[in-house]
């Protein structure tokens, strides 16, 4: 975990916006795409320099570390989103942490569990349901056959939860075909949820984030592409 150079960061930044621009221009002129910028490879003086060039939200995958690196930088305007597997003992830690978006609620169980606690300490969380579209054992996330539903049952049942929309990994493969597949059926699921009032669609990381945005991600999450 080395200090990288302003200078450096600025050249990863400016390549993503570069890609970004690319990709979304396929979609319409109008879609905008933000970026979280994940830092669980690299430390808090690299954060706070891509803050320095202009980056706002962060993406952690563990709760304690999101812990450290908001109480450490609490003085920048930063908005921090928790993007790995909550275990359930770290709920109510979390829940103190007053994270901007959970992205990733894997399971009814999950949801229902933190809708107690949030509803034990009165507060609310912004959260994605995270959809397993690959299908993939070793990722979590519900069925992309059961996601449609799923998401409206947390609507009805947990009240402290706001659903905000869909997060998904993609498929893990050398197939650009079959990384591309998990993007459109999660970006199908999304669609319907748009009614439902779901705002965003976390898809993409490093490696494929350009073919996310143009299966309509409007939320991508990159770390080493940035952080190199
Ligand atoms: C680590 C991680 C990322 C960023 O991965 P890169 O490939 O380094 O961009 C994005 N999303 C999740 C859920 C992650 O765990």
């Amino acid at each position: 975990m080395n200090i990288l150079d302003k200078e450096q960061l600025r050249a990863n930044l400016d390549e993503v916006f570069w890609k970004i621009e690319e990709a979304r221009i396929t979609v319409s002129e109008h879609h905008i795409v933000q970026i979280v910028a994940v830092g669980k490879y690299t430390n808090i003086q690299n954060i706070a320099t891509l803050y320095e060039l202009g980056q706002r939200a962060f993406g952690e995958n563990q709760v304690q570390q999101l812990k450290e690196r908001m109480t450490t930088l609490e003085e920048l305007p930063l908005e921090w989103h928790m993007i790995g597997t909550l275990q359930k003992n770290k709920i109510n830690n979390l829940i103190d942490l007053r994270p901007s978006l959970m992205q990733s609620l894997e399971s009814i169980s999950l949801a229902e569990e933190l809708n107690k606690k949030l509803e034990a300490k009165n507060s609310k969380m912004n959260c994605l349901l995270q959809i397993n579209a690959a299908k993939e054992e070793s990722k979590s996330g519900v069925s992309t056959e059961e996601a449609f539903d799923l998401y409206q049952q947390i609507n009805e049942t947990c009240p402290n939860i706001k659903l905000k929309g869909v997060m998904t990994i993609g498929a893990h493969s050398e197939d650009t075909k079959i990384i591309q597949k998990s993007f459109e059926n999660t970006h199908k699921i999304y669609e319907k949820l748009e009614k439902e009032g779901a705002k965003i669609c976390s898809m993409g990381m490093s490696n494929d984030y350009d073919l996310a945005i143009k299966c309509g991600s409007n939320l991508i999450r990159v770390g080493s592409n940035l952080f190199k």
